[in-house]
């Protein structure tokens, strides 16, 4: 097997700057398209997150779309045909800006001091979701960006379904759904079954709650109420939690209203805070 362990100052400038996530298997793979797959501890994949970084060198358009859907099913990030589908259909290229890499595994900035989260990471949170977005469900996207993860939402549960998206920068959500328009999911926005707004996530969106999935892109250091109580009984949530050490927890309202909490594996997002700290010095 021929793989690459790299430790880069500016690999770990990237992955910090640029705020992405660990990955639960962490390697970069060389020319011959292997892979190290390192099974860590959790404390040592914290300790170790600077250092890997995960890059698919996959071409432009269409065919940097299929290849970057490929790896990511290779690498097991994938393991179901619908999140497959979805992240084919939804081409990230039209989400990221102008002349960055669509297809490359990284965070890429997108302003306002966030990013557009890296492909393994969307794909992580709808491997995770999936069953709770089945055509007819609900889901909330809190922190929604780029809008990608939410239109990925909105293609699958359909029609029927209803997804809402919410970020707190004006200029974000007017790029999101600028992003959408151009995207197949276009038409989910003019029938109404997807919606993005204005609005601090951490109150949640009531409008259309309860939610079966909701998501939250950017970390919080507890879980705000309003979205445990907008959870539907059966639904899951999908949340970054901490400050500087980051894990994604997996949340799971019972149908008698109880939660049951998991660790999926270290993280580092955005924070999920107040629209003047998180634009302090932009
Ligand atoms: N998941 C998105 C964006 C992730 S970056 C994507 O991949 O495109 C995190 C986002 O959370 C940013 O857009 C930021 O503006 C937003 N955010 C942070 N705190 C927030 C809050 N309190 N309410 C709403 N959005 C918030």
């Amino acid at each position: 097997m021929r793989a690459q362990v790299l430790i880069c100052p500016t690999i770990t400038l990237r992955a910090y700057g640029h705020l992405c996530h660990t990955p639960r298997r962490l390697y970069r793979y060389g020319s011959s398209s292997q892979f190290l797959n390192l099974n860590l501890s959790r404390f040592s994949r914290r300790l170790l997150t600077s250092f890997f970084h995960m890059e698919f060198q996959s071409g432009a358009g269409s065919s940097g779309k299929k290849s970057m859907v490929e790896n990511l099913k290779r690498y097991g990030v994938i393991s179901s045909k619908r999140v497959a589908q979805v992240m084919e259909h939804l081409d990230r290229g039209l989400f990221v800006p102008a002349g960055s890499s669509a297809y490359v595994d990284t965070p890429v900035p997108i302003g306002y001091n966030a990013t557009i989260s890296a492909p393994h990471m969307h794909a992580t949170c709808l491997q995770l979701l999936e069953d709770k977005l089945q055509p007819g469900m609900r889901a909330l996207d809190v922190g929604s960006g780029t809008g990608y993860l939410t239109g990925c939402f909105a293609l699958m549960v359909g029609a029927e379904g209803r997804v809402v998206g919410v970020d707190h920068i004006p200029e974000l959500v007017d790029m999101s759904i600028k992003n959408i328009e151009k995207s197949v999911a276009a038409s989910l926005l003019t029938k109404g079954s997807l919606s993005l707004h204005v609005g601090d996530g951490r109150k949640g969106w009531q409008e259309f709650a309860p939610y079966d999935a909701i998501h939250v892109g950017a970390a919080a250091s507890e879980i705000p109420q309003p979205l445990l109580d907008q959870l539907k009984p059966g639904g899951r949530m999908v949340i970054p939690l901490g400050t500087y050490f980051q894990e994604l927890k997996v949340i799971d309202k019972s149908e008698d209203g109880s939660i049951k909490a998991h660790t999926e594996t270290s993280v580092r997002y955005v924070p999920l805070t107040s629209r003047e700290e998180q634009l302090g010095g932009f």
